[in-house]
């Protein structure tokens, strides 16, 4: 068994689902768990539905969830022939259960209701693969992950409960035909022993697929996106970046550590513990190579590069001159956890502390306030900040070339320096 990810970009418009087709006809007579997002930017235009009905405004979260079905119902439409109607009846049920819940008044709290709605996205962009897939011949079942994925009650950050989703997913594989060989998912969703629909971060689809991969102790994982691969940088930012051919789970996690938006960072773990590949593969050509990570070393990689905009540093100096200790440490380390506040950089010295932050305006405010109790605090932002992993001199003088360098971090393998531009 091998286990596929086809991310919002590839379930994008109908040419796309067609590359997506085209592909999976490739692997017919292989063993496959596909798990497969919402399509394009339908997660963002739901949150706006959650926000709409959690704000009491039923009318315009119900016209925002209107279009989201229209637009489903369309792409259906352009797809299916054979299968249009049971395609539509489907979908139907999914919209009803929906459109149920946005006509009542919130009485729980809000990640409750995100995760209802929010959830459908992927329900969605998958009862649509599966019924085109099967139209073109490419049999499959479609499976609720709702009915394997166990969670706890921690909604829009939902905890696996392993054992009973173990259970579920050895039931579910029981179950279903044997003679066919591609079973269609969807990634990120999930739910509660009461039924409650669950999420489990943004971007989770990736780690659907781990969790999957390793309870079926499959061949490989195989996420396909709309990059050639792994890149050394953003394209976007540098466009020399270099494709990295072979990558493991250590770089990977340091990469995600420093924020290269690579692989969502849960996604290693699972699949560590059983040593199973990852690949990352491009869905517009899908005979490129790629990138392969894995649990073996890797020599000779390129500098890995990622910059931050909008950064924050929140120094904290301590008013009575007294050394950074445990205490002083123990006592910022606490407001952050309670903020739940991850700062990308941290410099200790004499006296002070130095923290380099997403600048998320809230956060930074509560937190200097809370933290004046202690220190003098002064903030300062519109910073950028630059990380680079297996630097050289090269690079490191290009990158900082005429800029001022406030902050600088270095170890044998990584380099961080914090920008005013
Ligand atoms: N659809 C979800 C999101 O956009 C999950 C995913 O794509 O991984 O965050
Ligand atoms: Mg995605």
């Amino acid at each position: 068994m091998q286990v596929f990810k086809f991310g919002g970009a590839s379930v994008n418009s109908l040419e796309r689902i067609k590359t997506v087709s085209d592909i999976l006809r490739g692997f017919q007579k292989e063993k496959l768990l596909i798990v497969i997002s919402a399509m394009g930017k339908t997660t963002n235009a739901l949150e706006k539905v959650a926000d709409a009905f959690f704000s009491g405004d039923n009318q315009s979260a119900l016209a925002l969830f209107e279009q989201i079905k229209n637009q489903h119902l369309t792409t259906a439409k352009y797809l299916l022939v054979k299968n249009y109607l049971a395609c539509e009846s489907q979908l139907r049920d999914i919209f009803t259960e929906a459109e149920w819940l946005l006509h009542d008044k919130p009485v729980r709290i809000f990640d409750y209701y995100y995760d209802q709605i929010v959830c459908i996205g992927e329900l969605l962009s998958t009862i649509i693969m599966s019924h085109y897939l099967n139209e073109e011949g490419i049999s499959n079942a479609w499976l609720d992950v709702r009915d394997i994925i166990r969670t706890d009650d921690n909604f829009r950050d939902a905890n696996i409960d392993w054992s009973q989703t173990a259970k579920n997913l050895e039931m579910a594989l029981f179950t279903t035909d044997q003679s066919v060989n591609h079973i269609i998912t969807q990634g990120f969703i999930g739910a509660t022993a009461e039924n409650e629909s669950v999420t489990l971060g943004r971007e989770g689809s990736d780690y659907t697929a781990a969790v999957f991969a390793n309870l079926l102790g499959a061949g490989s994982v195989s996420i396909w996106k709309d990059v050639e691969g792994v890149m050394n940088a953003d394209p976007r930012q540098f466009p020399d970046a270099k494709l990295i051919g072979e990558l493991n789970y250590d770089e990977v996690i340091e990469m995600a550590y420093y924020g290269a938006q690579v692989i969502h960072p849960k996604t290693i773990k699972p699949l560590q513990n059983k040593s199973i590949p990852l690949y990352v593969k491009c869905f517009l050509n899908a005979s490129l190579p790629g990138t392969v990570i894995h649990n073996r070393p890797v020599k000779a990689l390129p500098p890995i590069i990622v910059i931050k905009e909008k950064q924050a540093l929140v120094h904290l100096h301590t008013q009575d001159f007294s050394f950074i200790g445990e205490k002083p440490i123990s006592d910022v380390y606490q407001i952050l956890a309670q903020l739940h506040i991850k700062p990308n950089l941290i410099q200790t010295g004499a006296v002070s502390l130095t923290l380099c932050l997403d600048d998320h305006a809230e956060k930074i405010d509560l937190l200097a306030a809370q933290a004046a109790a202690n220190f003098d605090v002064t903030v300062e932002k519109g910073l950028e900040l630059l990380s680079i992993r297996h630097y050289n001199g090269d690079v490191l003088e290009r990158l900082s070339e005429g800029k001022k360098v406030i902050l600088k971090q270095q170890s044998e393998e990584t380099v961080q320096m914090v920008f005013r531009t």
